[in-house]
C-alpha cells in the first residue's frame, strides 16, 4: 500500500528500539530512515525542567543513538522549531513520509497539531502509531460510547475489562536501515548536558542522582526486578516504604517509562507472565500491574479532561480558595520549613529526581491541605521541573489527589510529618542522610529538633534557628484550621 520512500523517524518520548511500533512502521516504508530527536527551545529552559531531569533525558537519548550506530545508523539531533525543523528535513531529504508515536499531553498535541497541519500542506503523509501506554487511548474513548472517563478506579478497571488485554509487545527489533546519504543538512551528534546553553552553569556538584538514563539500563534494571517474582506477586503498593532509599522500596522504573526507555507494553507482560506462573497474586489496584492502570487512567483523564492540569477550566476539580505566601511557599521548596522529613524529601527531589510515592504523598499534603494552603498548581509545577519521571497527567492528577481537589475526598486524614516517617524509619536515617546538619541529633529528637534541649543541639552541632530552622507553622494548628477549611468547601 505504501511505496517505500525516505522516510524520517522522529523520536520523542520513545527513546528506545525495543518494542516501537513508530520505528517498525518507519522500517516498513522506509527507502531511507532518517531517525531525528529535536531539542525544542520549550524545554530548553533550567527554570522549567530541571538539571537532572535534563540529564536523564540526555541519557536516554545517547543509549538510542548507541543502539542505531550498531545498525550502522545514527540519530541526527537538531535544536529548534519542531515545525522548522522537521520542514527543512523533509525537504532536504525529499521525505515522503513522517513516523512518530502519538503524544496526549497537552503541549505535545498543540505541538503535534502544527506539526500534522504542515506536513499536510506539504504532501508529506503522517504515519502515528501509539504505543506509550497500554491502550491506544483513542481505542479506549470509542468504548466509551460517549460518557465521560470514569474518575475512580472502578470505574477504569470495568472499562478495560471490556476492552481485554493490551496488545502484546513487538518480539523482535527489526532491522534499521543503515545511514547513508546525509545531504546538506545541518546537525549535530547527543550532546552532553553542559553543552546545551542554560545549563552548562551548573557544576558537577549537580551530579548527585544515582539512576541513569538510557533503555539499556532500563531493561537490565526490569529484569533484576523480573528476577524476584514473590516480591512481585506479593507487591502492594501502601506497604513499601517510603523511607527506604538504599535500595528504595518500588522499582524506580518510573523515569524510563516516562521517556519510553523502557515500553510499558513490555513491563506489563512480564508482569503478567510472572503472575501467571503464581497462584497467590496481588490485585489491582495496589498490585504492580495496578500501578500501570493507575497510569493509563491518568493519562486518559489527562487526555480528556479540558485544562487537567490547572484549577480553571477544569471540570474534574474542586475550587478550593487557595492562598499563597511567598515565604512559605519558598520553605517548602528549598527545603526549610523545620520539619526534617519534609526538608529531606524535598532535599531528595532535588538531589535524585525522585521521591517515593508515599513521600510525594506527604510533602504535597503539606504543601496544600495539610499545613501551608497554597495551591497545588504551585506544587505540580515544583515536581515538573525537578522529577525524572515528571509526566504531564499523571503529576496532575496525583496533586488534584492529595489536595483533596478531585478523586480523593476524606479530607480529615492528614499527614503527619512528624508521626509518618517515624512510624517507618524511627532512626530517622533517611533524615540523616539527605540532611546531614541533623546527622548527630539523637533519634529522640530526629523529626522535631525544635524540641532538644539547648545542650543536645550543641552536642549534636546543630541550633535550631540558627543551623536549622524552626518550624514555619505549627503542623497541629494548622492541620485542626485547614481541616475546618475543607469542611466549609465539601458543604458547599
Ligand atoms: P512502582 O511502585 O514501582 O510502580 C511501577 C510503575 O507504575 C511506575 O514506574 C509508574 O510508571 C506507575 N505508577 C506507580 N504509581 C503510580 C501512580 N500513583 N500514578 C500513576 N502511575 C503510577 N509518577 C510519575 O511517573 N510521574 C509524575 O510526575 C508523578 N507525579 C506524582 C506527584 C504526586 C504528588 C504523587 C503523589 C505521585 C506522583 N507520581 C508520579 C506517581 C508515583 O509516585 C510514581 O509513579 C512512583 O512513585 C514511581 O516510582 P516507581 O517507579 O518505583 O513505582
Amino acid at each position: 500500500l505504501y511505496p517505500k520512500s525516505p522516510t524520517i523517524l522522529w523520536f520523542r518520548k520513545s527513546l528506545r528500539i525495543h518494542d516501537n511500533n513508530a520505528l517498525l512502521r518507519a522500517t516498513q516504508v522506509a527507502s531511507q530512515l532518517y531517525p531525528i530527536f529535536i531539542l525544542d527551545p520549550y524545554y530548553i529552559n533550567p527554570e522549567k525542567i530541571g538539571y537532572q531531569r535534563f540529564k536523564f533525558m540526555l541519557e536516554c537519548v545517547k543509549d538510542l543513538d548507541k543502539s542505531l550506530r550498531k545498525y550502522q545508523s545514527r540519530l541526527l539531533v537538531f535544536y529548534g522549531e519542531p515545525v522548522t525543523v522537521i520542514e527543512r528535513c523533509c525537504k532536504a531529504w525529499n521525505c515522503a513520509y513522517l513516523c512518530f508515536e502519538k503524544d496526549t499531553d497537552i503541549y505535545s498535541r498543540n505541538r503535534d497539531k502544527k506539526v500534522l497541519e504542515r506536513m499536510k500542506e506539504l504532501g508529506i503523509q503522517c504515519l502515528v502509531e501509539s504505543g506509550h501506554t497500554l491502550y491506544d487511548l483513542d481505542i479506549l474513548i470509542t468504548k466509551l460510547s460517549g460518557q465521560s472517563v470514569p474518575t475512580q478506579m472502578t470505574g477504569f478497571l470495568k472499562l478495560i475489562e471490556q476492552v481485554g488485554p493490551p496488545p502484546r509487545p513487538i518480539e523482535h527489533v527489526p532491522t534499521i536501515p543503515p545511514l547513508n546519504e546525509l545531504g546538506n543538512v545541518d546537525c549535530s551528534s547527543v550532546p552532553e548536558i553542559d553543552d546545551i546553553p542554560g545549563y552548562s552553569e551548573f557544576s558537577s556538584e549537580c551530579n548527585t542522582c544515582p539512576f541513569q538514563g538510557g533503555e539499556s539500563v532500563a531493561l537490565e534494571r526490569m529484569q533484576q526486578f523480573l528476577k524476584r517474582e514473590d516480591w512481585i506477586v506479593k507487591f502492594s503498593k501502601p506497604h513499601t516504604s517510603p523511607t527506604s532509599f538504599d535500595p528504595p522500596s518500588t522499582t524506580v522504573l518510573s523515569p524510563y517509562i516516562k521517556c519510553g526507555a523502557l515500553s510499558v507494553r513490555l513491563f506489563f507482560w512480564e508482569l503478567k507472565r510472572v503472575e501467571d506462573s503464581h497462584s497467590f497474586k496481588t490485585k489491582p489496584p495496589t498490585s504492580l500491574i495496578g500501578q500501570l492502570y493507575w497510569r493509563e487512567h491518568f493519562y486518559l483523564l489527562g487526555y480528556t479532561t479540558p485544562n487537567f492540569d490547572q484549577i480553571q477550566g477544569n471540570p474534574i476539580c474542586k475550587p478550593i480558595p487557595w492562598e499563597y505566601r511567598e515565604d512559605w511557599f519558598l520553605a517548602w521548596e528549598r527545603g526549610q520549613t523545620g520539619y526534617p522529613f519534609i526538608d529531606a524529601a524535598m532535599t531528595q527531589l532535588k538531589q535524585w529526581g525522585w521521591l517515593h510515592h508515599l513521600t510525594r504523598h506527604v510533602v504535597a499534603c503539606f504543601l496544600t491541605r495539610g499545613d501551608l494552603w497554597i495551591s497545588w498548581e504551585k506544587g505540580k509545577d515544583t515536581f515538573e521541573k525537578y522529577l525524572i519521571d515528571g509526566d504531564w497527567s499523571i503529576n496532575a492528577a496525583n496533586w488534584m489527589w492529595l489536595s483533596c481537589s478531585a478523586f480523593f475526598t476524606r479530607y480529615f486524614r492528614v499527614y503527619s510529618p512528624i508521626a509518618f516517617p517515624k512510624k517507618y524509619d524511627p532512626q530517622g536515617n533517611y533524615v540523616r542522610y539527605f540532611l546531614p546538619v541533623l546527622r548527630n541529633m539523637p533519634s529522640k529528637y530526629i523529626y522535631e529538633p525544635w524540641k532538644a534541649p539547648l545542650k543536645v543541639q550543641q552536642d549534636a552541632n546543630c541550633r535550631i534557628g540558627k543551623d536549622y530552622p524552626f518550624p514555619i507553622v505549627d503542623h497541629e494548628e494548622m492541620k485542626k484550621r485547614n481541616i475546618q477549611r475543607m469542611m466549609q468547601v465539601f458543604q458547599k
